[in-house]
């Protein structure tokens, strides 16, 4: 249970990030988390059609707590919930439990973003047109006392990164939209996007003309069941079950104008996009490590070995005491960024280089700590770390993805690089792409 009233939680959330409106969301999840997903968090995994474990868990998140419509307007029946310290707040204690869960929910999150940022930032009217046509149409499904599923769909089978890649101005993207009339006609296929295969609504990442870069990319809602949408075969990872991940097949799909956006205006969206998980992502990392520190000091206290408890043993302290500290300067960094993400006007843009630096200097840190440190734990628990029923070994198989997504550790280096000085990593150039005909 997170004991809010300790010396130890004060220094760990202090009071100049953490206000009583954080406090009491991260508390809510924290208590749902200890009661509802520690104690089956061991068979979730093995929950392969979802039906027993992982849907009715996230049904009492996404409705029965509201979690699917924070990022709703309150004028469109949400929540309005924009704050980027509550949700990475929320996202470490639900990744504490599980991963996939903790995922899927930020997920449906991801969906609303560019349309939360359209309605919320000082942009032209087009974007407030745009913003207020996909609210109007797709907010009553996820305000309601069904489970609703959103998914950003932007990683292609050729290279997700490249795709994210701010270099490559979405020259890379393999999606084609065009307009034809009042409609956008979409073709091609994505892969890997968190709640693929079961969202009701998309968000596609979509080039009209690659030749022409940003001044042709589009962002498209795309809602499902839909005439030529389908899907392939749910991918089976090495964890985060609860986590769904697939291709989606985009076969002359037709959706009204209004849902999309086009061209620069579109592009900065998306980047911003790009730029918000970092915090929250480092949260649901920060709360895996909590969550495998746990299972350890409590296993190490109990079981004897030498002697004595292990964690009695130096060796043993030597490590506990490396996975708190980590777990304490994590935590200090995502909280210090996610106020900061709150705070553009005196941090700077999101998609600013100096903020994604930042952003995926922190991520990173983390998310590469994270296997490492887990996997060193194991040898404390001898055998019984390695069984699914001791709770352990999930942490470790969940921690190995945390570092993958948006983007890998590699890019986000690359991004950090980007601070100090003109580091090239665009997919074109000598030796490389040539730039689309
Ligand atoms: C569980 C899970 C959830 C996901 N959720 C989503 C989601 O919700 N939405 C979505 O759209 N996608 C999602 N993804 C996809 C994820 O974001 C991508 O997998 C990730 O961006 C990496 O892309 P990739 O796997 O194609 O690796 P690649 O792009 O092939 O990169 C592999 C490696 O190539 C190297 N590399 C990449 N770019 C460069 C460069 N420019 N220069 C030099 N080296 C480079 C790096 O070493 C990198 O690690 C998810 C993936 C998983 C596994």
């Amino acid at each position: 249970m997170l004991d809010q009233s300790s010396q130890w939680y004060k220094l760990q959330y202090p009071e100049c990030f953490v206000d009583e409106e954080a406090r009491m969301v991260q508390k809510t999840f924290a208590d749902f988390a200890d009661k509802e997903i520690m104690p089956v968090r061991d068979k979730i995994d093995d929950d392969l059609t979802h039906e027993e474990i992982i849907t009715p868990i996230l049904k009492k998140i996404q409705v029965g707590l509201g979690g699917q419509k924070a990022m709703i307007p309150e004028e469109y029946g949400g929540l309005g919930a924009g704050s980027i310290l509550t949700a990475a707040l929320k996202q470490e204690q639900l990744g504490r439990a599980d991963y996939g869960i903790s995922m899927h929910c930020a997920c449906t999150d991801w969906v609303w973003t560019p349309v939360f940022i359209a309605h919320m930032a000082p942009l032209p009217q087009e974007a407030k047109a745009w913003a207020k046509a996909v609210f109007t149409e797709f907010a009553p499904k996820f305000t309601g006392s069904e489970l609703a599923v959103g998914c950003f769909n932007m990683s292609e089978t050729e290279s997700a990164t490249d795709v994210e890649n701010p270099l490559n101005e979405g020259r890379t993207i393999g999606v084609r939209a065009k307009l034809e009339g009042n409609e956008w006609v979409i073709n091609g296929s994505k892969f890997w996007a968190s709640n693929s295969g079961i969202a009701d609504l998309n968000c596609v990442v979509c080039n009209m003309d690659p030749k022409q870069g940003i001044d042709a990319f589009a962002l498209i809602y795309v809602p499902e069941p839909w005439p030529g949408v389908s899907h392939g075969k749910f991918e089976v990872k090495c964890g985060m079950q609860g986590d769904r991940n697939t291709s989606t097949y985009f076969d002359n799909v037709r959706v009204p104008k209004e849902w999309g956006l086009q061209g620069p205006l579109a592009w900065a969206i998306y980047k911003n996009t790009l730029a918000g998980p970092m915090a929250m992502n480092s949260g649901h990392a920060t709360g895996i490590l909590q969550g495998a520190f746990d299972v350890l000091l409590d296993y190490t206290g109990e079981r004897v070995a030498g002697g004595k408890p292990i964690r009695q043993h130096l060796h043993a302290a030597m490590i506990l005491g490396e996975m708190a500290s980590v777990i304490t300067v994590s935590r200090s960094a995502f909280l210090e960024l996610a106020h900061q993400f709150d705070h553009q006007e005196i941090y700077g843009a999101w998609d600013s280089v100096s903020m994604l630096a930042k952003g995926h200097a922190v991520h990173v840190f983390i998310t590469t700590k994270l296997p490492e440190l887990i996997l060193k734990g194991i040898e404390l628990m001898g055998s019984y770390g390695y069984v699914r029923e001791n709770h352990y070994e999930k942490y470790y198989r969940d921690s190995v993805e945390a570092k993958l997504v948006l983007g890998g550790a590699h890019y986000g280096y690359f991004l950090t690089c980007k601070q100090f000085y003109d580091l090239d990593f665009s997919a074109f150039g000598p030796g490389k792409l040539p730039q689309p005909a």
